[in-house]
């Protein structure tokens, strides 16, 4: 590992921060020097991922009154050391802190709330579990990182030995304590022991080193990592056998809705909901010689690689069998035995633990956030994908530091009383925050039509209900240019319903892109003309290929994936009110309308027993791009009507418009009891009141 310092970089990074005002003379210099070095370890995932790791220097600010303080700046609760900014680093008063080391003892919550009390800013947030280590060590810069290299050294039987052997005198070194008062407290006493040491290892968590500058500590820890590196890179032994593999294995897109649906929960409180997860694939060459190893289950399950993974991976990953080409109903029925006996053991480890401790802790839920597959590579779940790639990265970076660990010695992780000790820790799970989530989370929907006015309106409308959402147009530009605007994981692709191939493309895209699917709004349309007895059969065909089997062939897409994960699903279809009150000349666009209204019926018959509902939202006269300003002169005409009263010649006397029907598509998709139902959406009009 080489050091990223550049000096004209911290000098840039001292100007910038200087010029926005930040602070002044001295603690400009050092703050912004502290948030360069930190951005160079948290940008690289061997150090820190996601929140992981922390950094601190000592310094002088003015505080509120006008007085000049010490400060510790540490990092903060919900910043990432890859992208850190300023006020991710809270000044806290250093003496206040350096006092509590003469205490005996202190509770989290006393830790936690005289660290805030002490805070320069009061609108600051928590400083780092790990604040108290920093400051008692005298060091302006001190830097702390999870190190894959040197975990894979200390998360060995001989670990101490190893590590002793890398680094001799020029480090310190710590057993295992969690995170807080004890950590801190032992910390300074293993440095005062020798105050030469240039940093400390503390097994089975990571690493930390200091110095006297920014470059000096930053500087150390390359090096210290470094020779942890060059230390696994000797007599290397070959790892892992592997197991015998089928000949085939089934596609990722196959696998994905199979685990997806193991993985989700059933809601006990409300009857037909689900906790569902979304689910991000990896593999490469060092995934698959780890997951297809022969001793898989002994290495995979021995623990994490360290504790402030677990809240994101829980302790282990699920191991299913190798999926076999052609075999998919075998892999199925495999997984759900998998998936059960994960519970199991899950649900063991908390009541043991929790007695231990007496009984205080509630259950989190008990479903795996890493599945390894034999023969294809990993899955990382998450209640959003931005979740499930923390767990997936997460699962990489144990990978590598257990193949490394395998290969020079054995891999061996902390026992279950200390990990679930850092799962169930309240400081812990603090992190993950505590924000209601949405009533969408976890789900996946794919919207077609979605470049148009009404099927864009949707796809925001179920972004904002917290779903990740799949535009799916004809217009691929139409449907990313879309979808960008919606942000998030939202993605756009490319889809023509009136190709069967196409329509399976776009979903196997869809379940690549998030793990499956949940909800589909099959809202692709277009208007054809012509008085029914003289128009020409063409007409009426083309019209057939997308108003009727387009959403056909979308619903059947779904539906398998949906029967592949088994946990029920919502088809949602765009019918118009021409389905059940035709207008003048216009049987070419209502006819397969009035078909689509029938296959809405038909699904929600064929498809009830398994969970999956079908609706469909009967809109009239939205202005889009199928009712544009020319149309709604043509039609307006052809019912003798202004365009005003047209557009708003309903019984409320209210132009309806494209929010008002994705709203509708949304209300029928959170009702869980409603299926074969048309919503409509048109301000009111008596002659197409469905009876
Ligand atoms: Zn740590």
């Amino acid at each position: 590992m080489k050091s990223a310092w550049v000096d004209r970089d911290a000098q840039t990074a001292v100007d910038r921060y200087a010029a926005a005002g930040v602070a002044r003379d001295g603690f400009a210099q050092d703050l912004a020097l502290r948030v360069y070095t930190t951005r160079l370890l948290g940008q690289d995932p061997k150090l820190v991922l996601h929140g992981g790791g922390n950094t601190s220097v000592k310094t002088r600010v003015i505080d509120l009154n006008g007085d000049e303080t010490d400060v510790l700046c540490v990092k903060g609760s919900g910043w990432d050391m890859g992208t850190i900014e300023p006020p991710g680093l809270p000044a806290v008063r250093l003496d206040a802190l350096k006092r509590l080391r003469e205490r005996a003892a202190l509770t989290d919550e006393d830790m936690v709330r005289l660290q805030r009390a002490n805070l320069i800013d009061p609108a600051a947030p928590n400083p780092s579990v790990e604040t108290l280590l920093h400051a008692f060590l005298p060091h302006k810069f001190v830097d702390h990182t999870h190190s894959t290299a040197v975990l894979s050294l200390t998360d060995q039987p001989d670990g101490e030995a190893l590590c002793a052997d890398v680094y001799g005198t020029r480090m310190g070194y710590l057993p295992y304590i969690m995170p807080g008062f004890a950590l801190a407290k032992a910390a300074a006493e293993a440095f005062a022991r020798d105050p030469k040491v240039e940093g400390l290892i503390l097994h089975r968590h990571g690493i930390f080193t200091f110095g006297a500058d920014a470059r000096e500590s930053y500087e150390r820890m390359i090096e210290h990592v470094t020779l942890a590196e060059q230390r696994l890179a000797r007599g290397r032994k070959a790892v892992f056998a592997s197991a015998q593999m089928p000949q085939h294995v089934a596609s990722r897109t196959q696998v994905a809705p199979i685990i997806r649906g193991a993985c989700s929960l059933r809601d006990e409180k409300n009857e037909g909901a689900w906790k569902r997860f979304i689910v991000e694939f990896r593999t490469n060459d060092t995934i698959l010689n780890f997951v297809n190893g022969a001793e898989l289950a002994r290495y995979s399950q021995a623990g994490v690689v360290t504790p402030d993974h677990t809240i994101r991976t829980k302790n282990w990953p699920l191991i299913v069998a190798a999926p076999e080409a052609g075999k998919v109903g075998d892999f199925k029925a495999a997984v759900a035995a998998a998936v059960e006996s994960f519970v199991g053991k899950y649900r063991a480890y908390f009541a043991a633990n929790n007695a231990r401790v007496g009984g205080i802790k509630k259950s989190l839920d008990p479903m795996p956030r890493v599945v390894l597959v034999p023969g294809l590579g990993l899955y990382g779940l998450g209640r959003s994908l931005k979740d499930a790639r923390v767990a997936a990265d997460l699962a990489e970076a144990a990978i590598e530091t257990i193949t490394d660990a395998e290969a020079t010695g054995r891999y061996q992780a902390l026992d279950d009383a200390n990990l679930f000790d850092m799962e169930y820790w309240s400081l812990e799970q603090a992190k993950l925050g505590a924000t209601a989530e949405r009533p969408l989370a976890g789900q996946i929907v794919a919207i077609t039509g979605a470049g148009g006015t009404i099927g864009a309106a949707t796809a925001k409308a179920f972004a904002a209900g917290g779903a990740e959402v799949a535009l799916l147009d004809l217009d691929e530009d139409a449907a990313r240019e879309k979808a960008k605007a919606i942000g998030g994981s939202a993605i756009g692709i490319g889809c023509d319903v009136t190709d069967a191939g196409s329509v399976c493309a776009a979903f196997d895209q869809v379940v690549q892109a998030f793990g499956g699917v949940d909800i589909v709004v099959s809202n692709a349309g277009a208007a054809w003309q012509g008085r029914i007895g003289e128009v020409d059969e063409a007409v009426l065909r083309e019209s057939f290929e997308l108003n009727f089997y387009g959403h056909q062939r979308v619903a059947q897409a779904a539906t398998k994936i949906m029967l592949a994960q088994g946990t029920g699903g919502c088809l949602l279809f765009n019918v118009s009110k021409q389905a059940v009150n035709p207008g003048p000349n216009f049987g070419p666009y209502g006819l397969p309308k009035a078909a689509t209204l029938l296959l809405v019926r038909q699904y929600a018959l064929d498809y009830g027993a398994e969970g999956i509902r079908a609706n469909a939202v009967n809109a009239d006269r939205i202005r889009s791009g199928l009712l544009n300003d020319a149309f709604i002169a043509e039609r307006s005409k052809a019912r003798g009507l202004s365009e005003k009263d047209y557009m708003s010649g309903n019984l409320l006397q209210r132009e309806v418009t494209a929010e008002d029907v994705a709203q509708a598509f949304l209300a029928q998709a959170l009702a869980l009891k409603t299926t074969a139902d048309v919503t409509t959406v048109d301000g009111g009009n008596i002659a197409a009141a469905l009876r």
